[in-house]
């Protein structure tokens, strides 16, 4: 029933007002009399109205009172106005009543009043849901950030209560969560202590809802329930009080967590006061949003897994062919060496067909030998084993010790082999011996794949970034840029089909022709040369046209470039410390990049001494978006394994203060980008 309190002296025509307003359905009565007394009795009866006579005494003072003390509560303050007198505190009512009083104008009056104060109530009340869930927008909005973060699942269990948390406010949270690999795991959240038998009442309600869910189906992972481990949270703040058996009758929210057909457990809320229907949206929108990087989560701790069982036995073969390849060399030396010793004729003449049967033998340890070496090379590359010595260097006197080695061979075939160096051919920064490796392998082919009476050109010039066709480059590992030495290895022979020329690069493949057939060989040249060429932040293209020769091109980049790989930047790295340790001072914002990176960079900080070597190369880390995610783990993180940063000072650059994107300028501007 609706309450009005009447302030007057005059308690005789109060009394009818009273009488009057009862009458109406409406409770009322008559106030103390001292402006303190009124206070208090307005704080205890809570009336809707309070209807003051302007006659009272102090009663400016008392109206601006009540109102100042009734505003949260929208009580109504209604002024007993003599007909046209003036006042100047009108403006602190609510409204007014003309005296003597008209019935009817007053009940309408005070009625009308009533409606506004529940009216104002409601806007009240709506206003606080709106800005509920607003503040339940904000939340999941931030929340599912914070799950594109990462991949740890502990840590998205624990973001996802945290969010039922402050956007629920619940008492008492119980998660039941799987993993393939067996650890199932069951999080008691909640503001106080539980006994601990809600604690085992808790973890056989959501096994059992869990079972109750998969009734007809077999359970997605092989659980243990018995084995199952708990772990508890309390609030610290709260830890004074206990929740015990008595919960359970709280009001619940319960949802199974997952995506598609896979499920990751099943959560449950209990809360003292009733849940709303906004709080139930806001609890689905939440579980629904974990189960997504759960799955990546899961996806990616599978291929990890994957990965690290494809290395042991990548390394498992590299060790075999490396053990094998070393028995087999060991023993074609003294081989060698007698074939020789018997050609040489010390060790008694011996007839022109025994001649040749030795030199075929020779030829054959010399082919042995080779293949052995390409294998050793193969697993060293593998294993980042092979030894790179790096210094400046010229190419020239390598192009001509090649021609003149491959001349012999070339001229059994009548075939013709040119070289064609430009004048003052820069200096390159690499390992001349693995150049010339490279260089013999491409000859090699040359002379391999081209008839008898054709004929083989290597020619070498400088070649800027701008005029190499990228459309020809068998996948570099880094963006190209600046200046090269380009070597080219162009022959006459029987060509290779444009289909056929990115799987050449792979190791053991050969292309099915007649040629390859008869001259042999173990298709390993080229994979070598490709990864020697990415060791040193070279390129290889290829051109080719059946039936009439290819044209297998090289770049290395002159020494005086200096190279990087460069992509947008917003990193989270810091630089190595004094002691050239380079370690990861903050997170990204990409749980996958942190992961990976994490790993990968703690290995390298082992070896960081050796990055100090010579300040050549800055790498920048990228963006940490997801369509970097590929690019980063394939070019960067592979690229870091690779012997040729051992003699790099890697720069992690951070470009999020003012001052390191300006350092970031610098190096761009200092290598033109
Ligand atoms: P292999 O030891 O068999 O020569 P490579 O890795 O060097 O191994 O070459 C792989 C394959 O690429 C060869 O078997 C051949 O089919 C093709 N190939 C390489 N160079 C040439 C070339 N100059 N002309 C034609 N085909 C070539």
């Amino acid at each position: 029933m609706a309450k009005v309190l009447i302030i007057s002296e005059l308690t005789d025509s109060c009394r009818k007002i009273i009488e009057e307003i009862k009458k109406n359905g409406i409770e009322s009565i008559l106030s103390e009399k001292t402006p303190e007394n009124i206070l208090l009795q307005i704080e205890q009866y809570m009336p809707d109205i309070v209807l003051i006579d302007t006659d009272f005494e102090n009663c400016e003072i008392i109206t601006k009172q009540i109102k100042s003390k009734t505003i949260q509560q929208n009580t109504q303050i209604l002024l007993l106005l003599e007909k046209d007198k003036n006042i100047d505190f009108l403006n602190f009512a609510d409204g007014y009543i003309s005296t003597p009083v008209c019935k009817n104008i007053l009940i309408h009056t005070i009625n009308s009043h009533i409606k506004i104060k529940k009216s104002l109530e409601q806007l009240g009340e709506n206003n606080r849901e709106l800005a509920r869930s607003l503040y339940q927008l904000n939340v999941l909005y931030n929340t599912s950030s914070q799950f594109a973060g990462t991949l740890d699942k502990d840590k998205l269990y624990s973001i996802m209560l945290e969010a039922l948390e402050k956007t629920l406010s619940f008492d008492i949270s119980c998660a039941l969560v799987f993993s393939p690999a067996g650890d199932n795991k069951i999080f008691i959240h909640s503001l106080c202590e539980p006994t601990e038998s809600l604690r085992e009442a808790l973890s056989l309600r959501v096994t059992l809802e869990y079972k109750n869910l998969f009734e007809n189906q077999p359970l997605p992972y092989k659980t243990n329930l018995e084995g199952i481990e708990i772990i508890q949270k309390v609030k610290p703040s709260h830890i004074q009080n206990i929740f015990d058996l008595r919960a359970l009758n709280y009001d619940s929210l319960f949802a199974p967590i997952k995506v598609g057909d896979h499920f990751f457990g099943v959560i449950e809320l209990f809360r003292n006061t009733p849940f709303t229907k906004e709080d139930v949206t806001c609890f689905q929108s939440i579980v629904h949003q974990v189960a997504l990087p759960l799955r990546s989560a899961t996806l990616y701790e599978e291929i990890k897994n994957t990965n690290i069982k494809l290395e042991k036995l990548e390394r498992l073969k590299s060790d075999f062919v490396s053990i094998v390849s070393h028995e087999l060399r060991t023993p074609l030396t003294p081989i060698n060496n007698s074939l020789e010793i018997v050609l040489s004729g010390q060790a008694g003449e011996i007839s022109d067909d025994a001649k040749n049967f030795i030199n075929m033998a020779k030829r054959n340890v010399t082919r042995l030998s080779g293949i052995i070496e390409d294998l050793l090379d193969l697993s060293r590359v593998q294993t980042g084993k092979l030894d790179y010595k790096y210094k400046i260097t010229k190419l020239t006197p390598s192009l001509e010790l090649i021609q003149k080695t491959f001349e012999q061979v070339a001229a059994e075939k009548n075939i013709n082999v040119s070289l064609e160096i430009e004048d003052n051919l820069p200096e390159v920064y690499a390992d001349s011996h693995r150049i010339e490796q490279i260089i013999s392998n491409l000859v090699t082919n040359a002379l391999k794949f081209t008839p008898k009476g054709g004929s083989v050109k290597i020619s070498a010039k400088v070649e800027d970034e701008s005029e190499i066709d990228k459309s020809l480059l068998v996948m570099p590992i880094c963006k190209l840029s600046g200046k090269y030495i380009k070597i080219s290895v162009k022959d006459t022979g029987i060509g290779i089909k444009k289909e056929n020329i990115p799987k050449i690069f792979e190791k053991f493949l050969q292309i099915e022709n007649s040629l390859t057939r008869n001259i042999g060989g173990v298709g390993l040249g080229l994979s070598i040369t490709k990864q020697l060429l990415d060791a040193h932040l070279g390129a290889i293209a290829v051109i080719s046209e059946e039936n009439k020769g290819s044209d297998f091109s090289f770049y290395i980049p002159l020494a005086d470039e200096k190279k990087m790989f460069i992509m947008d930047t917003n990193q989270t790295f810091g630089t190595g410390d004094d002691s050239g340790i380079l370690h990861i001072k903050e997170k990204t914002n990409c749980g996958f990049i942190d992961e990976v990176l994490k790993e990968n960079l703690i290995k390298l900080s082992k070896k960081s001494k050796e990055f100090k070597k010579d300040g050549d190369y800055f790498v920048l880390l990228p963006d940490t978006s997801i369509s970097a995610l590929d690019f980063m783990e394939k070019t960067i993180l592979d690229e870091f394994k690779k012997p040729v940063w051992q003699n790099c000072d890697i720069v992690l650059k951070k470009a999020h203060s003012k001052k390191d994107g300006k350092e970031l300028k610098k190096i761009l501007e200092k290598i033109n980008i």
